[in-house]
């Protein structure tokens, strides 16, 4: 298989070749065909397996093919749930389209809109935005969706997740009934099924898994360890080991930064990414993470959700989520592209519980390694502890010890559910 076969314009295999790519990623192979063929597509797909090149590049076939009109409506919309990820499916869009006439915009809160504005006054075809701003804009009369023949939903779980459903819903009122519409979700929970719905007009179905999802590249290790001594190891793994560049994931964002003062404080070069943090630190950070001068980026799950770090040698749960397919999706950033990757967590006896639901969603257990002078608090307790802020229904009904929860089975979801609820809120 090759994008050649594929059937995209030179443009495109141009600005492919330029990029490096040698051959479609599997969802690229499977997405871009019934997309060209102007299908509505709903695919399963999460950061890392390519999907952001399989919806933008038969988007941008499609469009360069239609008649461009004079004062450039938006054409396009794609859709994010976090600014970071609309950074990225911007810079990609914009590397993936440099040799067509198509222009294309950002927009997202956080920062001030005027520079925004005066881009889509100058006309916009393809147009990368986050809810909030979008409806902003489009209220203030700066921007009409009544030209769309695109409709991108990117992440799409992860946007019920941080609760743009009702923005979503607002935003789909603005575009024409005919268009093209191609939504991705990492899961397909009920409410996804139904989201999906109510946009996309008979969807063929494209499933992608990445590489990796879990086991075969990426080693994975836990630590036991009580919950006072977690920074004193966490600083130790890092220091001897001598690692360059690590992804930590923390549960909230006031962990993350405290995490990141301490490590400051000993030495070690660290930034901490999360909601409450201004879209120019955000950027910094990542920035500085990937060109290696920030050696550690502490992270909380939604922020961390779509970044684009490719080959990440070590990932350290600093705190386990307690939502099992997170820890997929926080791991799954290591050893990507086959290089070994490292997955480590500390866990303390409080989250006894959380990590037996992530071996039962893994289908394995990982490995456990007791540092000595880092030993578990054998007195502690095994029940998840309740998290202050917006963490009122965590754990609740997962049993609080290391029994797997079969006899909750039926309950697990709404639990999940109300997870997730105040996981957006802590992110
Ligand atoms: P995504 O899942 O869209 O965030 O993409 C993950 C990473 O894979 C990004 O760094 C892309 O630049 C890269 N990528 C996308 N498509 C390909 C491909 N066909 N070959 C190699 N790398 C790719």
């Amino acid at each position: 298989m090759s994008f050649q076969s594929l059937g995209l314009s030179q443009a495109l295999l141009k600005a492919i070749s330029k990029k490096g790519y040698t051959t479609p990623s599997p969802i690229q192979a499977k997405a871009i065909p019934p997309i060209l063929e102007g299908n509505d597509v709903l695919a399963s797909a999460q950061t890392g397996t390519g999907k952001t090149a399989g919806f933008t590049l038969p988007m941008l076939h499609l469009l360069a093919e239609k008649e461009t009109l004079r004062h450039r409506p938006v054409r396009a919309l794609i859709l994010t749930p976090t600014r970071e990820l609309a950074a990225q499916v911007f810079a990609n869009v914009k590397e993936y389209s440099e040799f067509l006439d198509l222009r294309s915009a950002v927009i997202f809160g956080g920062v001030n809109q005027n520079p925004q504005v005066t881009k889509l006054r100058q006309g916009v075809d393809i147009l990368v935005a986050t809810p909030g701003r979008l409806i902003d804009l489009a209220n203030q009369g700066e921007l009409s969706l009544s030209k769309i023949d695109f409709f991108v939903l990117d992440e799409a779980d992860r946007m019920l997740d941080m609760g743009f459903l009702r923005d979503i819903e607002r935003i789909m009122k603005m575009l024409p009934s005919k268009r093209q519409n191609l939504m991705f979700s990492a899961t397909f929970s009920k409410d996804i099924k139904k989201l999906a719905q109510g946009i996309l007009n008979h969807p063929v179905h494209v499933e992608a898994t990445p590489e990796n999802t879990t086991v075969e590249a990426i080693s994975q290790k836990v630590y036991r360890v009580a919950k006072a001594k977690k920074t004193g190891l966490i600083i130790k793994l890092i220091s001897e080991g001598n690692w360059k560049q690590v992804l930590v994931f923390t549960r909230t964002k006031h962990g993350a930064n405290k995490l990141t003062k301490t490590m400051i404080s000993s030495g070690i070069t660290a930034a901490a990414i999360h909601g409450n943090k201004s879209q120019g630190a955000r950027t910094k950070a990542l920035a500085g993470f990937k060109n290696g001068r920030v050696t550690v980026l502490v992270a909380t799950d939604i922020a961390a959700r779509g970044l684009d770090i490719p080959l990440l040698p070590h990932v350290i749960n600093f705190e386990l989520p307690n939502i099992s397919e997170d820890y997929v999706h926080r791991i799954g950033r290591t050893g990507r592209a086959g290089a070994d990757g490292q997955a480590l967590s500390l866990v303390s006896a409080d989250e006894t519980s959380y990590l037996t639901g992530i071996e039962k969603l893994i289908g394995e257990r990982i490995d456990v390694e007791i540092v000595e002078g880092f030993e578990p608090d054998p007195n502690a307790s095994t029940e998840p502890i309740k998290q202050g802020q917006g963490g009122r229904n965590r754990g609740q009904g997962r049993g609080g010890n290391a029994k797997p929860s079969s006899k909750s089975s039926g309950g697990q979801k709404s639990n999940r559910r109300n997870a997730r609820k105040s996981n957006a809120n802590r992110n």
